[in-house]
């Protein structure tokens, strides 16, 4: 039997740990990711992995505990999938992807599979039918920053020819994929190079079918340590700007946004409000750490996703992933940055934000000065 899924809106993201944490007072693990490959065809300067992907790769762990592990949770609502490019080797896909997806179908689990989607189409097709949301993403203006940008880690020359098939392979795929109902999301991360481009980077995204643009900061970690970072002043104006100019019918969802509703700067609290107030505009609590983990199909070590410097929490062969959760949610890091303003809708800032952008901010002392309620907003001032 199928359970039956609520349709994905602007209000019902079910990644967003926003309404458990309402609803029950506390976070509860409802996501689980898992990396099943470390391969990939590219090397985008932003990779998240990059330093971890590889040429050839081990023997994953069988599909049959990685299900078993899902079993255990009884708040299990969302899973994704990620890598590297977890659609490169057929042998993951057959073997962990599609029994993971028929699974999460059956038991109305929603799920997200991240991919660049620079194959041939008819690498999706067999599996598309039983996912929820395919994550794209789109940092290009062009095929000339399409082949800088996803090339230039590989380690070799790649002909230019090479990356602009590639490019236009995942345009095509985007579109005929969205032509055919599927719910293509493409991430945006702002960057110094990114920002100036980013409404031509949204008019592409809307121009492709995608349902939804994320847009998140670039995250300081892995390959993009050493990038630079936008600065809070050109943050806030990129985002004002993309406002400003958005297709109104693609749903922008902005995540780790680097600005709270306690911000002592009026500007910052004016976008906090105007974010409120758009329509098909929505900020999304961030997954990791408060209700979301991550499993590395190989080694079977458990982390939060992205927090690179925090080690592995725990691993499925010996560990219960509720269990982990719960020994998370009661680390000194987790309490650091789990904060909670309800009538701001506010749960505090992404770790590697925080440290990014907030070194020196106590969030546990902190106080939103903002209310935001529906689409109506205050001043708590
Ligand atoms: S939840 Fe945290 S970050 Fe958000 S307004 Fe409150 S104190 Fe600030």
């Amino acid at each position: 039997m199928t359970n039956e899924k609520k349709e994905l809106t602007p209000d019902w993201d079910p990644w967003d740990p926003w309404y458990t944490r309402v609803e029950k007072g506390r976070y509860e693990l409802t996501s689980v990711e898992f990396t099943v490959t470390q391969l990939c065809n590219l090397r985008c300067e932003h990779c998240a992995v990059g330093e971890e992907l590889v040429e050839r790769e081990g023997i994953p762990i069988p599909v049959e505990q990685l299900i078993a592990a899902l079993e255990e949770i009884d708040t299990l609502q969302t899973v994704s999938i990620t890598g590297g490019e977890p659609v490169l080797n057929p042998k993951v896909v057959q073997n962990t992807i599609q029994p993971l997806l028929k699974y999460c179908k059956e038991r109305g689990i929603y799920t997200q599979l991240n991919s660049n989607l620079t194959l041939p189409l008819n690498r999706y097709l067999d599996w598309i039918d039983d996912l929820d949301v395919l994550h794209i993403s789109y940092n290009y203006r062009d095929e000339k920053d399409f082949y800088r940008m996803a090339f230039k880690n590989f380690g070799k020359e790649i002909n230019p020819k090479v990356a602009d098939r590639l490019y236009e392979q995942m345009i095509d795929n985007a579109r005929e994929l969205s032509k055919r109902g599927v719910f293509v999301s493409a991430e945006s991360l702002l960057s110094p190079f990114t920002a100036k481009y980013i409404e031509k980077m949204h008019q592409t995204v809307a121009e492709m079918g995608c349902k939804r643009h994320e847009v998140h900061p670039l995250y300081p970690s892995d390959f993009a340590k050493n990038m630079e970072l936008l600065s809070l002043d050109e943050y806030r104006e990129t985002v004002w700007k993309l406002l400003d100019h958005r297709h109104p019918d693609v749903w922008i969802l902005f995540g780790t946004l680097p600005f709270y509703p306690c911000s002592d700067r009026e500007e910052d609290r004016e976008l906090w409000r105007r974010l409120h107030q758009e329509d098909n505009v929505t900020v999304r609590q961030d997954p990791d750490g408060r209700n979301r983990l991550n499993v590395n199909v190989f080694t079977g070590d458990v982390i939060v996703t992205d927090f690179g410097d925090v080690p592995p929490l725990g691993n499925i062969h010996r560990d219960r992933l509720s269990d982990v959760f719960d020994r998370w949610l009661n680390s000194p890091v987790a309490k650091e940055v789990h904060c909670f303003c309800k009538e701001a809708r506010c749960a505090g800032p992404n770790l590697l934000v925080k440290n990014a952008y907030y070194p020196r901010w106590d969030f546990q002392t902190r106080q939103a000065k903002v209310r935001v309620d529906r689409r109506e907003t205050s001043d708590l001032l």
